[in-house]
C-alpha cells in the first residue's frame, strides 16, 4: 500500500483524454487534487465532470503546451487554486504517421514542440513551485517508440519520446536541489482516443503482437505515475519504466507462437 496522496496538488497536462486522463482518474482517485490541462474546452469540462462525479477534486485549464506563457500561466493558476504543487505530469502529445519522404519539414518542428519542449516548459514552470514547496515530483510520459522500437512515418514521434528521455537524464541531476525527483512511463499500445485514430486494423494488429495479449488500458499507466509520485519512490530519479505488456520482449514472431 502506498502512502497516500490525498490532498496534494497535481497536474496532468493532455489530462482530458487517453493517458492522461487514466493518470488524472488515478490520481483524482487517492484524494489529490488535479488540474487537466489540454486545449480542447469541451473535453476537458467532461472529463472533469466524470472525475468529480465519482467523488474527484478536478478542475481544469486551457492550454498549448508548446506555448511557454500558456504553459507558465496554467501552472501558476494551479498551484495558486490547488496551494501549491506537488506533482507535474507532462503528458500531453500527438504522433502523426507521416514517412520522412513526404514530411513537411514544419510537421517534423510541431511534433518536437508538442512532445519535447513541452517537457521542459512543464518542468521549468513548476521549478519555483518545487523551489517553494522545498520538494516535488515530475512524471513524463515517453514511449517504446524511440527509445525500443521504431515504426514507419513515426520518425519524429520516435525522436521526440527518445529526446524526453535524453532531457530526463540531466533534468534529474538539476532538480536534485529542489528534492525533486523526475521520471518517466514508457507506454506500449494503450486503448486512447488518439490510438483508435490508427484504425481498426493497427489495433489488432498490436494487440497480436503482445505477449499479453491485450492493449493497456489507460488507468495501467496511471497506476505507474502513481508510484513514481508516491513518497515510497522517493530515492528514484531520472529513471523509466516500461509498461507494455511484454510488447517489446519477444525476439521473433515465432516467438510469440511459443506462448
Ligand atoms: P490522445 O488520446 O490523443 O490524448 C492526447 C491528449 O493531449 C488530449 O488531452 C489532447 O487534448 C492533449 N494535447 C494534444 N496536443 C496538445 C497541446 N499542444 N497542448 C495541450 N494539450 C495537448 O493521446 P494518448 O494516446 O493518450 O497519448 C498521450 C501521451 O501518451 C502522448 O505523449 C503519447 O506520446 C504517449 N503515448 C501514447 C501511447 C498509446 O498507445 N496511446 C503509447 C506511448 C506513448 P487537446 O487535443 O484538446 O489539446
Amino acid at each position: 500500500m502506498l502512502t497516500s496522496l490525498k490532498g496534494k496538488s497535481v497536474i496532468v497536462t493532455g489530462g482530458s483524454k487517453g493517458i492522461g486522463r487514466g493518470i488524472a482518474k488515478v490520481f483524482a482517485a487517492t484524494g489529490a487534487r488535479v488540474t487537466l490541462a489540454s486545449r480542447g474546452e469541451d473535453a476537458l469540462k467532461e472529463a472533469a465532470d466524470a472525475m468529480n462525479a465519482a467523488g474527484g477534486d478536478v478542475r481544469y485549464a486551457l492550454c498549448d503546451v508548446s506555448d511557454w506563457d500558456s504553459v507558465r500561466a496554467m501552472v501558476d493558476d494551479a498551484a495558486a487554486a490547488q496551494g501549491g504543487l506537488d506533482v507535474m505530469c507532462a503528458n500531453a502529445g500527438y504522433y502523426p504517421q507521416t514517412k520522412i519522404v513526404d514530411m513537411d519539414p514544419d510537421e517534423w518542428d510541431n511534433v518536437m514542440a508538442v512532445n519535447l519542449r513541452s517537457s521542459f516548459l512543464c518542468v521549468k514552470a513548476a521549478i519555483p513551485h518545487f523551489d517553494k514547496a522545498g520538494k516535488g515530483r515530475v512524471v513524463l510520459t515517453s514511449s517504446i517508440t524511440g527509445p525500443i522500437t521504431g515504426y514507419p512515418g513515426w520518425s519524429h514521434y520516435g525522436a521526440s519520446k527518445s529526446g524526453q528521455l535524453g532531457f530526463l537524464k540531466t533534468a534529474s541531476m538539476e532538480l536534485a536541489r529542489y528534492n525533486t525527483t523526475i521520471n518517466a512511463v514508457m507506454p506500449g499500445n494503450i486503448y486512447t482516443e488518439g490510438l483508435q485514430g490508427l484504425g481498426q486494423d493497427y489495433l489488432d494488429t498490436m494487440a497480436a503482437s503482445i505477449p499479453l495479449k491485450r492493449l493497456g488500458a489507460i488507468e495501467d499507466i496511471g497506476n505507474a505515475a502513481l508510484f513514481f509520485a508516491s513518497d515510497e519512490a522517493g530515492y528514484i530519479t531520472g529513471q523509466q519504466i516500461v509498461v507494455d505488456g511484454g510488447q517489446t520482449l519477444p525476439e521473433s514472431l515465432e516467438a510469440l507462437d511459443e506462448i
